[in-house]
């Protein structure tokens, strides 16, 4: 689609975590400053049962968030048998938007290696089936992730917070996914930086992983949604177009991503 209205000073941040209390709290002014800073449309990312019913809550009392649902890694030794019937009744919900975030992170390990494989594999099987899309959470895990990604054949989805190589992106490219930078491109990381050049910008997303990861030169402050712009800057630079083609671009590939209403 084209926008038909100003797309130029508009952003989406599409993964956000708006239940932690640093950010609930003050909820009304963290859509505010977003609002403020451009950032019109927020997607809130949940990570284990009761986070995915506070992000479909938080969305019902604010017009422009969206909701996600689904078990992150960490999460996965947690998950009750019965997980997957109660994810698949909260993505009923009119403001859900996408199954997760789910994945493997076998950096941290803090569910075992197979739990983590499991839960993975089956909501990524739910996601295929509801047709909606797979935020994926990839940590130390590049292989294992492509394989079962593979495995159930699922071509619709974003690798959330790219820090991999470039062979880790071309791949999930080929498999019809998006990638998606955080505040994690503002610091200096010559591959990351790499990889964000190499990728097409229409493959591209925006989010802030808030409240983890403040872009500079917010650093040391909690990160919201209203830092998405310094992200885009960065973008902008690396990739040598200007800031209000990365919003274009981003924010169109988002609208069409979580086929969001315009
Ligand atoms: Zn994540
Ligand atoms: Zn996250």
């Amino acid at each position: 689609m084209t926008c038909a209205y100003s797309c130029e000073k508009m952003f989406i941040d599409t993964h956000a975590h708006l239940y932690y209390n640093d950010l609930y709290i003050q909820l009304d002014d963290v859509v505010r400053r977003a609002d403020e800073a451009g950032v019109n449309t927020i997607v809130c990312i949940g990570t284990d049962l009761s986070s995915s019913r506070n992000s479909i809550s938080i969305a019902e009392s604010y017009p422009n968030i969206y909701a996600t649902v689904g078990i992150h890694p960490h999460d996965s030794k947690d998950a009750p048998s019965d997980y997957l019937s109660q994810i698949r009744e909260l993505a009923s919900h009119p403001k859900v938007v996408a199954i997760g975030e789910m994945g493997l992170d076998f950096y941290r390990n803090f569910s075992p290696i197979d739990v983590q494989i499991d839960i993975f594999t089956e909501q990524l099987e739910l996601a295929k089936e509801l047709e909606l899309p797979a935020i994926v959470h990839n940590r130390d895990a590049d292989d294992k992730v492509i394989e079962v990604i593979r495995k159930v054949g699922i071509h619709y989805g974003v690798g959330h917070c790219f820090s991999s190589d470039i062979e880790m992106a071309e791949k999930l490219l080929e498999l019809g996914f998006h990638i998606s930078f955080t505040g994690n491109i503002t610091f200096g990381n010559n591959n990351t930086e790499f990889v964000l050049k190499k990728v097409p910008l229409e493959s591209i997303m925006l989010e802030t992983d808030c409240p983890f990861l403040t872009p500079v030169p917010n650093r040391g402050k909690m990160n919201e949604p209203a830092n998405i712009p310094y992200i885009a800057s960065r973008v902008a630079e690396i990739k040598n177009v200007t800031k209000v083609k990365v919003a274009e671009v981003t924010t169109t590939t988002a609208i069409n991503f979580f086929n969001l209403p315009v």
